[in-house]
């Protein structure tokens, strides 16, 4: 039997093409015709304010901590259970990485727990939503108001789906913060093989980011004709893509329905499928909190336990079935440990220790693992 992979990247079938077409148009350098058709298709879909594509969401989100001049000695409030991009991009800055515990129900940061962890020192908050589901942006913008701090939403995982504030109105995530973060990776949704985008709500950083993605000059101004020449202004470095990826980011956008409708009914029938081992107790199966809504970015099961875990990861791996464990928490990190306050962070552990992420991508069938899962357990 073929091993069933964690992750396949799915091809619509038009990447080629565009690339071709990307090749063929003489200029395959950054914001060529594809890169503004990315741009276009995010801001009208989503209704971003300005959208910036980037070699990746880890330079997404290093030109966010530029732009809201992050410095020594800042301090940056981030979940412990997330991706080393997040923390890295203030790091590069010298800033101080406040580590945020997770909720119980959810991988999430526990937004409850954010506001004793406010100084003097503190600039920014990054709520990332894990696996795609909202974290509670009004209690964040909440705080951020309060405190005077900036939001970056990381929502590389986050494409194509909502939050619904107090207010009734369904935003997508990434149009809440001041700046939000997107990642193309492979391993996403909706991918370039290596990609990502800024985007920028907040108008006070629209031209600063145009500047610093293109190596701190005002080149951007040039093409558009609103100046007569470009020269160094600014900090910044080269963060923006080849048209060619654009090219083929531009063909996964256009089937964004599709890709996203196969995705769900995958998810559905994991949780369907899997619903009789929760009642039973062997796993825990992922909580949609109400004012999110769920983009199937991923499935994930939470067993009760390390030894659980890795014998059920091994249980699968023999039934050539490849699942996989998420997240070392930051603040135990090799890197960050002894720079961490020394805070119990206990559900970032549990998470560390229990979650695993079952096979999801768009040619999958899940009856193959839901079988394989009650067999193990
Ligand atoms: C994938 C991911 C990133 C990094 O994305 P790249 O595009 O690979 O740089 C950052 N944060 C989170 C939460 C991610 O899942």
């Amino acid at each position: 039997m073929q091993p069933i992979a964690f992750n396949k990247p799915y091809l619509t079938g038009k990447e080629g093409h565009y690339i071709y077409q990307a090749v063929m148009s003489g200029k395959i350098s950054g914001d060529g015709i594809f890169t503004k058709q990315c741009h276009e298709f995010f801001e009208t879909q989503f209704g971003f304010r300005k959208c910036l594509l980037t070699t990746s969401c880890t330079d997404a989100l290093e030109m966010a901590a530029l732009l809201i001049d992050i410095k020594p000695g800042d301090e940056v409030i981030m979940p412990s259970f997330t991706f080393v991009s997040t923390a890295n991009a203030f790091v590069l800055r010298g800033a101080k990485i406040v580590f945020c515990d997770s909720r119980a129900d959810h991988p999430g940061m526990d937004e409850d727990l954010i506001e004793p962890l406010i100084t003097e020192r503190t600039r920014a908050i990054v709520p990332v939503h894990y696996a795609g589901v909202a974290c509670d942006m009004d209690k964040i913008m909440a705080l951020a108001k309060k405190y005077d701090l900036f939001v970056i939403e990381d929502a590389a995982q986050a494409i194509d789906s909502y939050y619904t504030g107090a207010d009734g109105v369904k935003r997508p995530l990434g149009s809440i913060g001041h700046m939000a973060a997107f990642s193309f990776h492979e391993t996403k949704n909706i991918m370039s093989g290596e990609g990502g985008m800024l985007v920028v709500n907040d108008e006070r950083f629209v031209e600063r980011a145009e500047i610093i993605r293109e190596k701190g000059t005002n080149r951007s101004k040039f093409f558009r004709g609103e100046i007569d020449k470009y020269g160094w202004v600014d900090v910044g470095s080269s963060f923006l893509p080849s048209d060619i990826i654009a090219a083929f980011l531009f063909a996964q956008l256009e089937n964004l329905e599709d890709i996203q409708n196969k995705r769900r009914q995958i998810w559905d029938a994991y949780k369907v499928g899997l619903a009789d081992l929760e009642e039973k107790g062997k796993l825990k199966l992922p909580v949609i909190p109400p004012y999110a809504t769920n983009n199937s970015h991923m499935f994930y099961v939470l067993t009760n336990g390390l030894e659980e875990r890795t014998a059920l990861i091994e249980g699968l791996r023999k039934n050539n079935i490849i699942a996989v464990f998420h997240y070392l928490s930051l603040h135990k990190s090799a890197f960050y440990a002894d720079k961490h306050d020394g805070r119990d962070l206990p559900q970032a552990d549990r998470y560390t220790n229990s979650l695993v992420r079952l096979p999801m991508y768009y040619e999958l069938d899940a009856d193959v693992v839901i079988n394989a899962l009650h067999q193990l357990l």
